[in-house]
């Protein structure tokens, strides 16, 4: 579990060993942009392949700063084109290696205690198969409520595991869709979508909101959307982003599945480059994982609501994200939003910023909740979760908890919304 800038990962690759990795000190930039010319700079800066720079957040609206991994083999060169060109940067993660190495080694002391305990504890990171086994248990506790619904596999061939959450007794009925884990790297999204699992599970009977919502609609939750990523995140690189697919003619592995959907396909804030992190692949729905919900979704029909968890940056958006055009529903959706982002801060004062994702984050065509809004169903919703980029991927896991309460306020505040209306 080692930060590799290199990023070997191609089958049998073993070149860039972890003990090179581990005396290296990469670090994290927080770049400020505050017009144009400063956001050519630092596109100049990003796209020069040697430096090995990876994006973890693009200057959104102006005012809001870059994220950049900047691997300690870049570091002299990129603090001399920022200070050369007069950008302002912090550097916010000093040594990113070490801050790896301690969530590394809490996640080990709660392999040893849940083994001991045989107990799932909700408030730590957990790999792909301990997530798996409790869905199952979830399943196995709540007969009469939760099923497994097993959409199909993954490129490396791992399961696509559905929770379905109906009282409908087999008859069909709206639904909402929730869906996480999509990009590898963003712990944070699965692991707030298995607590969600289990307190629908747990308060269905005893919430009166979700008991009417479940007296009306389905839910279905996909908590690890991208279940070969995420098992990479654990194995090789903590920050891997993508898909694990292969592209033929390339070394570099992986599609970016929040670009992969059929709705302006290969549009602005995409890439054509197989290398790059925001690589769209080669077709839509070229990625398995994604076709699998896409199928799914279309197959059934009946789909109101697709909300899909990401992080970090504490964002609650809409459609389009391919363009700033507004969608037709824009002032409904602003306002549930909003709505949902209110109920989110009144638990522990948590502030999330509202907007659509084209003019809140940055262009990404072909990303979930377009395809979704495209496909007729009009509450799509993407959340970037905690933090705003103190702890940015590696949110430590006391904080899973508080993440995950809020976020279920949000949630629910979306899902009465659209019970409501239909
Ligand atoms: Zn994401």
């Amino acid at each position: 579990n080692f930060y590799d800038p290199m990023d070997c990962s191609l089958p049998g690759s073993s070149v860039c060993g972890i003990s090179q990795a581990k005396i290296l000190e990469h670090q994290v930039f927080r770049i400020n942009v505050r017009n144009e010319d400063e956001i050519s700079k630092l596109n100049q800066l990003m796209n020069s392949d040697n430096l090995k720079l990876d994006l973890w957040k693009s200057p959104s609206t102006l005012g809001h700063p870059a994220d950049v991994l900047v691997p300690s083999f870049s570091l002299r060169e990129v603090k001399s084109f920022l200070e050369d060109h007069g950008l302002e940067y912090s550097v916010t993660v000093e040594d990113l290696q070490t801050v790896l190495d301690s969530e590394d080694r809490k996640l080990q002391r709660n392999v040893r205690q849940e083994l001991s305990s045989n107990c799932f504890n909700y408030g730590a990171y957990h790999t792909l198969e301990a997530i798996h086994k409790e869905m199952d248990f979830i399943v196995k506790s709540y007969p009469r409520l939760v099923s497994a619904v097993k959409i199909g596999h993954s490129f490396e061939n791992r399961l696509m595991y559905v929770l379905k959450f109906s009282t409908g007794k087999g008859s069909r009925r709206p639904a909402i869709w929730l869906n996480a884990g999509l990009h590898a790297r963003e712990w944070i999204a699965p692991a707030t979508a298995i607590w969600i699992a289990r307190k629908i599970a747990c308060d269905y009977g005893r919430d009166l909101v979700i008991t009417s919502i479940l007296k009306k609609m389905d839910i279905f939750l996909l908590p690890v959307a991208n279940p070969d990523g995420y098992v990479y995140t654990h194995t090789h690189n903590r920050l891997w982003r993508k898909t694990r697919s292969v592209n033929p003619g390339s070394t570099c592995i992986g599609t970016d599945p929040n670009r992969n959907w059929n709705s302006h396909f290969g549009g602005a804030g995409t890439s054509r480059d197989p290398c790059s992190d925001m690589y769209h692949g080669p077709h839509p729905h070229s990625e398995v994982e994604v076709k699998l919900v896409a199928d799914f979704i279309a197959h059934h029909g009946d789909f109101k609501c697709f909300i899909d968890l990401h992080s970090y940056s504490q964002l609650v958006m809409y459609p389009y994200g391919y363009m700033t055009m507004r969608a037709g529903d824009a002032d409904e959706l602003d306002i549930v939003a909003q709505n949902a982002a209110n109920a989110m801060a009144s638990l522990s004062g948590t502030q999330y910023r509202v907007g659509s994702v084209g003019s809140t984050l940055y262009a990404s065509s072909g990303n979930s909740v377009d395809w979704a809004y495209d496909n007729g169903i009009k509450y799509a919703f993407t959340f970037e979760l905690r933090d705003t980029g103190f702890y940015a991927f590696t949110l430590p896991a006391d904080q899973i908890i508080p993440t995950a309460q809020e976020t279920w306020l949000g949630l629910k505040t979306i899902m009465e919304h659209v019970q409501n209306k239909i």
